[in-house]
């Protein structure tokens, strides 16, 4: 490619709006064009990035044997209120009606259209498994647009979606993608950290995202330096935390247990408001084994969601005689000796939460163990608490130890660039996907969806490649591999015969390469490269090549280094 046929448009500033550093760069590397809030152009420079991208997606992609199709941009509203979503979705989703009055969605994601592709394809579990994928166009009418291609409203994402005849199938599915995703992020050449993600569902992890690192990121991640443990924010705040300290041991119950136990009650018991937000219970539970001998259970139960909360019920405990805070010794004992932390949530707990009545503003249940200094600050069910606000909930902080024990939690930021999730039959069900199983039942399909925000990385990437130069675009995702800046390309004959020559015999060798033929001085096409951030540079000079070298430069190299003219091609390869 010769820069004087392609599209080079830098500027000095970036535009006022550009917040973060990705944002300033692509604007001023010409990468983008904003046309309206959160909708951009891609300009080739910025489209030859997103096009590398899409490769290396789709090539892992198809590796891991999924099946490209595309589907609409606009879909009729009557597949998304087969769901619930057209409500659901709020005004996010953006809408349009055509010339008949009809309602149709523009795509923000494709659960729905791809439910109805297969519901009607997928007769037979002889079918499955299958996984298709699309790298399609989204549009999110996403409430603050912003930082160009990181939060646009129109953006490019890979979204795949997993089909599978039980619920095996779809963990295989799921793990297939999570780590085609291991090797997508790799060969991007970005760090990156997979972290559980929040689904809603207490125990069982069943959604990972993909973060590139970087300090701009939105999102907090918990990760432990020494094991395996790490979690978004969200995510790690669902998991059970107490505070340090014993909670005052009460008595809740004597026997006769009740089946199910009234907040009012508990309340009434310990004097107590309800209406206040708390997040888990450690309850010990002390009964008679079938020897009649004294025995004592710790449980802990973990509250979350929005939904609000009247009453915990108690599954049939044999011999139950009380029923009352733990102490922190029990804690300890229970879940180890990690202070501040108990470990994963007890699944096993035979404590149900039931929220089939309301009770005003009462969002979440009951931690005895919650004082001032502790994790949940200001967000204790007690007497004469003040009535407590999400933001004063410090959950996770930095040295706390990992629900794993194997060490203390390390926090940094991330972007989310990748999400996958295994979804059940939850739309199959809705939409009566079902197919027919090995005895000639019909069973709803298990599925699996799978996301990467395309245009999001360029972002990403920049916000953890760049210096005051300008982008530093990892090799594989770079605009152009190699800039060749011939000096005095319009006068020098001989400058301008090695230059093409090195433009010809590179090309050959299949490298990305350009040649700025554009006669700039080199301050200002020096600036424009490193602006843009083509990873490696090779200057093309009279002097050196009167003796026989050439000078290259790493992006971030401090100064260049000659190479002999006949050894280049190999030493770019
Ligand atoms: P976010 O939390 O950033 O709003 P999300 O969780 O809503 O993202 P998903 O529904 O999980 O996004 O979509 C899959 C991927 O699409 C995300 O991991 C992200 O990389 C990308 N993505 C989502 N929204 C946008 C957007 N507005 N602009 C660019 N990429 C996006
Ligand atoms: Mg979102
Ligand atoms: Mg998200
Ligand atoms: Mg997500």
């Amino acid at each position: 490619m010769r820069a004087s046929r392609f599209f080079i448009s830098t500027l000095k500033e970036a535009p006022s709006d550009a917040e973060i550093v990705s944002h300033k760069l692509m604007m001023r590397a010409g990468m983008i064009k904003r046309l309206g809030s959160g909708i951009y152009t891609y300009m080739p420079m910025g489209l030859k990035v997103i096009r590398k991208v899409e490769a290396i997606v789709r090539e892992e992609m198809n590796k891991a044997g999924a099946i490209e199709l595309v589907m609409p941009f606009v879909q009729p509203a009557e597949l998304w209120q087969e769901t619930g979503r057209w409500d659901k979705m709020g005004p996010e989703m953006m809408r349009v009606k055509d010339r008949h009055g009809r309602d149709y969605a523009i795509q923000p994601t494709s659960e729905e259209v791809v439910t109805d592709v297969v519901r009607s394809e997928l007769k037979s579990y002889r079918q499955l498994p299958v996984n298709v994928y699309q790298i399609q166009t989204k549009f999110r009418d996403e409430r603050r647009p912003r930082f160009g291609l990181m939060r646009g409203r129109e953006f490019t994402m890979k979204d795949a979606y997993s089909f599978d005849k039980d619920i095996e199938g779809m963990q295989k599915s799921y793990t297939a993608m999570f780590d085609a995703y291991t090797k997508i992020f790799s060969r991007f050449g970005l760090k990156f950290r997979a972290v559980a993600a929040d689904t809603g569902a207490i125990g069982g992890s069943f959604s990972h995202e993909f973060h590139v690192i970087a300090q701009t990121g939105e999102d907090a991640l918990v990760y432990c330096p020494t094991s395996d443990y790490a979690a978004n924010m969200e995510a790690a705040e669902a998991m059970p935390l107490i505070a340090q300290r014993a909670a005052p041991t009460q008595e809740l119950f004597k026997a006769p247990t009740p089946d199910t136990v009234k907040c009012e009650q508990v309340a009434e018991l310990l004097g107590l408001k309800l209406s206040q937000t708390v997040k888990s219970i450690a309850l010990t539970v002390e009964k008679e084994d079938a020897n009649g001998r004294a025995v004592k259970e710790n449980w802990l139960l973990l509250i979350r969601g929005d939904h609000e909360l009247n009453e915990v019920k108690v599954n049939k405990v044999p011999g139950l005689a009380a029923f009352r805070f733990a102490t922190e010794a029990e804690i300890r004992e229970a879940y180890g000796t990690v202070p501040g932390y108990l470990g994963p949530i007890a699944t096993k707990a035979k404590v149900n939460v039931v929220a089939d009545r309301t009770v005003a503003n009462m969002s979440d249940f009951v931690c005895g163990a919650n004082e001032e200094g502790f994790h949940f600050t200001g967000a204790n069910w007690g007497r004469d608490c003040p009535e407590p606000q999400v933001a004063d909930l410090r959950n996770v902080i930095e040295g706390d130890a990992s629900p794993d024990g194997k060490g203390v939690l390390a926090i940094e930021r991330g972007i989310e660039v990748g999400h996958v999730f295994q979804l059940g039959t939850a739309y199959s069900e809705k939409m009566e996907a079902t197919f027919l199983d090995e005895s000639g039942k019909p069973a709803p399909l298990q599925m699996g969806c799978y996301g990467i925000g395309v245009t999001r990385i360029l972002g990403a990437a920049i916000e953890q490649n760049f210096d005051d130069k300008g982008i530093i675009w990892p090799d594989a995702i770079a605009p152009f591999e190699v800039v060749l800046a011939p000096m005095g390309y319009d006068r020098s004959e001989l400058v301008k015969a090695e230059a093409d020559r090195l433009l010809a015999e590179l090309e050959a060798a299949g490298v990305d390469v350009i040649l700025d033929d554009r006669g700039l001085r080199p301050g200002s096409m020096f600036a424009d490269w490193e602006l843009i951030g083509v990873p490696h540079r090779v200057v093309i000079g009279e002097r050196g090549l009167k003796d026989g070298n050439l000078e290259y430069q790493g992006r971030r190299d401090e100064a260049a280094t000659a190479v002999p003219v006949a050894d280049m091609v190999g030493f770019i390869k």
